[in-house]
């Protein structure tokens, strides 16, 4: 089998409700979607979804990047998953989003061709996984207001976005904790935005409670502090913007900085990264977490099928499809009841796309 042809087509996808971050307020998102044609007639689909506060990456570089990659890996066996990488690395550094998305394609077909859905040729035996919920920052009220209504729809995880107001961020903790009960696991993602002493200082105001996961509060590059607040905390702490490939995983473990370590396909190249990444942090006892930028069902449906096929994933936030209208041109891949998330046996994605 030969890959014939790649078609990267950008889409648009409003959300719900708009999603305020540390980054700014997001109200729509754009994704580019990949189409890989084989000679066989087989093709395989995936999506690069860009961030680019995270990778550097916009739908513009995509597009550029999307052409140097194409003509290295067009005419190669898309069953090779270590010699496509391998080309598209050597023809680009970074660009992980759009080489994600290739990748996710590559295991489509991989999936078609073994006529196996992608947990199963990852070697897994379960075809669910549970995502936890985000809420996104706002007022303290509104937020716990928004974590007990999912709690009543059957979350049992929430992540709570905060790093943009200290007193706020408190103030929402607070509430939520108080609102949840010990209904809910509860995770605060702070998205670089607090320093050591600050970190320090709230989570040791919630020793004891649901608040057992901090993730990423400092700055990616700062490696020692995150040694500090981790000696000084009785919550895990867990690394997202420090770590995006197998590489950055092995040195921030052997420095002592990680409990958990966040994989998203988008920073890891796609399912071929998230795999170093996962077998690094497993033999050094940590767990992973599989998250998302804002990736559609199918960006979401890859990173499932990942995280469903291995143990030490023990987490999900795989919820940004859940804040989209979606589109009519893509369904399938998996059902999802209150955050219990059960992949299609179909062969690959187990997805029906239409682009
Ligand atoms: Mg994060």
């Amino acid at each position: 089998m030969q890959i014939k042809q790649i078609i990267g087509k950008a889409v648009n996808i409003q959300l719900t409700q708009p999603l305020k971050v540390t980054f700014g307020e997001i109200q729509s998102v754009e994704s580019l979607m990949i189409k890989i044609t084989t000679d066989t007639g087989l093709i395989g689909y995936g999506e690069a979804c860009p961030f680019e506060p995270v990778t550097g990456e916009s739908i513009e570089t995509e597009k550029v990047a999307l052409t140097a990659v194409s003509k290295a890996i067009t005419g190669e066996n898309p069953l090779c998953i270590e010699r496509v990488h391998s080309l598209m690395d050597s023809q680009t550094v970074g660009h992980t989003a759009l080489k994600a998305g290739i990748d996710i394609a590559l295991y489509d077909l991989m999936g078609k061709a073994a006529n196996l859905p992608i947990y199963q040729l990852l070697g897994g035996s379960d075809n669910q996984i549970h995502t936890d919920i985000t809420i996104s920052i706002d007022e303290p009220r509104k937020m716990a207001n928004e974590a007990v209504d999912y709690v009543s729809k059957g979350f049992s995880a929430l992540k709570v976005k905060t790093g943009i107001d200290q007193q706020s961020d408190e103030e929402a903790i607070r509430e939520i904790l108080n609102a949840v009960g010990n209904k809910a696991l509860v995770k605060i993602d702070a998205n670089q935005g607090w320093n050591a002493k600050q970190t320090i200082r709230i989570l040791n105001e919630f020793q004891n409670t649901q608040l057992q996961i901090v993730e990423q509060p400092l700055p990616y590059w700062q490696h020692e502090e995150n040694k500090v607040i981790r000696s000084a905390i009785m919550q895990d702490l867990m690394l997202d913007e420090s770590v995006h490939t197998p590489s950055d995983a092995y040195q921030v473990i052997s420095n002592g900085e990680a409990d958990i370590v966040n994989i998203k396909l988008m920073k890891s190249a796609g399912i071929f990264g998230a795999e170093g990444i996962n077998k690094v942090a497993e033999a050094a006892g940590i767990r992973c977490m599989i998250g998302c930028m804002a990736e559609t069902r199918l960006g979401i449906c890859a990173a499932a099928h990942f995280a469903a096929a291995h143990q030490n994933v023990a987490f999900c936030d795989l919820d940004s499809f859940l804040m989209f209208k979606e589109p009519d041109w893509l369904s399938g891949g998996f059902t999802n009841e209150g955050g219990l998330l059960t992949l299609s046996d179909k062969p690959g994605l187990g997805m029906t796309i239409n682009i």
